[in-house]
């Protein structure tokens, strides 16, 4: 059973013991819950497309005995994996107008997974890269709807997980360890589809010190094994209350000195899948801006050409970055492939910087309305219609519903959530930054400054090559 029906899907999320909190009760039935409901419904579009005959081939892979499986369970192998990674996101979005609920997120987290633990492997001996293996075969044969935990609560955030004061849970722990598993402790924050995932992959979201060893822990678990809690809406916290892990669920434990291989590994693959996404919204923002230009007459208005320029530049700025991502993919020893990091985090640092600049563009081309649109139900209301109809419309440009259906797009393109998703989701700014510096090759563009001043070096990038003339007259 490698392929579920949506159907199937919805049925399987009424299972025992899901614990999920949200706007202060329990959810009993996830198909009556008004959230909940939202929730089920997009993440199985995911299951409806992977059947749909339009999308089976893109969405679908026949592994080598000719069973047809999701394509994002099986581990990438070539540049043209990534590739068709970026069009199953940018597909999805099209088509739900979100990335997809059940294989987004948690699909990053085990292809990071499987990155750390085969470099983990090579330099401890540990065998955690067959764990992965048998997880992903057994995601495969569920045909899993699966989210990533990586990000910790974290208290104070400058001190490490054994040093902060309060109380000893900030960043999920091992609390105990026998030979059949161990049982963790803590909390992760904003975890994305968990309430309609089946599983989990849990991972540690920062580098460890000596001190930090029962924090440095990778597992997967069941969203509803006895002792976790998810609280909040689309992306809540997600609780474990001493939660067991069988020993094949563990994929990290106590290797300190690895932890960093987790988030860096998960955050290559996301960060893409983040650029990817985001631009096929920003298809949505340069059009909705374009649009309203036309709605309020101001196509050929110099100061509105120039923003539209801008955010042409800015959404096609990040489609290149994710290009030239895959297209300059790296590999590991094991053969691997995975995005280019610096592009990857370039890319995702130019559109979560250059965010609210878009947002303030199509803003000022839209004028107020983005604020005081009246609703659509007063559009409806015979007492109300015809003044709306009369007074919102542009002349012979456009009638009032088009315009009010654009500033009610411009509305929820410009709410609370977009720009911080933008900037927080898939890694603070900081955390590119900090990726950036690490990756950048200093030495050759030293070299290259040495060259051009005519310093002597012996890097290979300026060694063969004549004294720069120009650069010195
Ligand atoms: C909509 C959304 C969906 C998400 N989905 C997921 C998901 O599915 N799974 C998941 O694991 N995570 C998810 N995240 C989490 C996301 O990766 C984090 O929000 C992001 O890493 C920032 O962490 P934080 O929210 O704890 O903020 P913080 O880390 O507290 O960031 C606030 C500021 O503190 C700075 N800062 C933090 N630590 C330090 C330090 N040690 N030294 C100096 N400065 C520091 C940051 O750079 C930033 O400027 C999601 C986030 C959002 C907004």
């Amino acid at each position: 059973m490698a392929l579920i029906t949506a159907e199937q899907f919805r049925e399987s999320i009424k299972d025992d013991g899901r614990e999920f909190y949200c706007s202060g009760e329990l959810v009993k039935d996830f198909a009556t819950h008004p959230i909940a409901k939202d929730l089920l419904d997009y993440t199985a579009m995911d299951y409806e497309m992977a059947l749909d005959p339009k999308y089976h081939e893109l969405l679908t892979e026949a592994l080598p005995d000719g069973e047809r499986v999701h394509f994002t369970f099986v581990a990438p192998k070539t540049k043209e994996d990534l590739i068709r990674r970026r069009k199953v996101i940018q597909t999805t979005m099209h088509v739900s107008g979100g990335p997809g609920g059940a294989k987004f997120t948690g699909i990053d987290g085990l292809n990071g997974l499987h990155l750390a633990c085969s470099r983990i492997d090579r330099q401890m001996g540990t065998e955690y890269s067959d764990r992965v293996a048998k997880y992903r075969r057994y995601l495969m044969d569920i045909d899993a709807a699966i989210a990533v935990a990586m990000t910790d609560v974290k208290g104070n955030r400058t001190s490490h997980p054994h040093q902060q004061k309060g109380h000893q849970d900030y960043y999920v722990r091992m609390v105990s360890k026998g030979n059949d598993g161990i049982v963790v402790r803590g909390a992760k924050a904003h975890i994305s589809f968990a309430p309609t995932s089946h599983e989990l992959v849990v991972l540690p979201c920062r580098a460890m010190t000596p001190g930090d060893g029962d924090y440095a822990i990778a597992f997967a678990t069941p969203t509803n094994a006895k002792g976790v809690k998810m609280i909040g809406r689309s992306d809540p916290i997600v609780v474990f209350d001493d939660v067991f892990v069988p020993m094949d669920r563990v994929f990290l434990m106590g290797e300190w000195q690895y932890a960093h291989e987790m988030p860096y590994s998960f955050a290559t693959y996301h960060r893409l899948s983040a650029d990817t996404y985001k631009y096929a919204e920003l298809e949505i923002h340069v059009g909705l801006a374009a649009l309203l230009a036309e709605y309020n007459g101001l196509e050929k208005v110099g100061h509105v050409r120039e923003k539209l320029a801008w955010l042409v530049m800015y959404a096609e700025g990040t489609e290149a970055l994710g290009k030239a991502a895959v297209e300059n993919c790296e590999y590991d020893e094991s053969g691997t492939p995975y995005p280019n990091t610096l592009y990857s985090n370039v890319a995702k640092f130019f559109f979560a910087s250059n965010y609210y600049t878009a947002e303030q563009h199509l803003q000022d081309i839209a004028g107020g309305l983005v604020s005081t649109l009246p609703a659509m139900a007063d559009l409806k209301n015979p007492a109300t219609r015809e003044y709306l109809l009369k007074y919102l419309g542009t002349g012979d440009i456009c009638d009032a519903e088009d315009r009010m259906k654009a500033f009610r797009l411009a509305q929820r393109m410009c709410d609370h959530v977009s720009g911080n998703i933008t900037v927080h989701a898939e890694g603070s700014m900081a955390a590119q930054k900090i990726m950036l510096y690490a990756v950048a090759d200093w030495e050759r563009y030293k070299a290259y400054a040495k060259h051009a001043a005519g310093i002597h070096s012996d890097h290979p990038a300026v060694r063969d090559i004549p004294p720069h003339r120009l650069m010195l007259v």
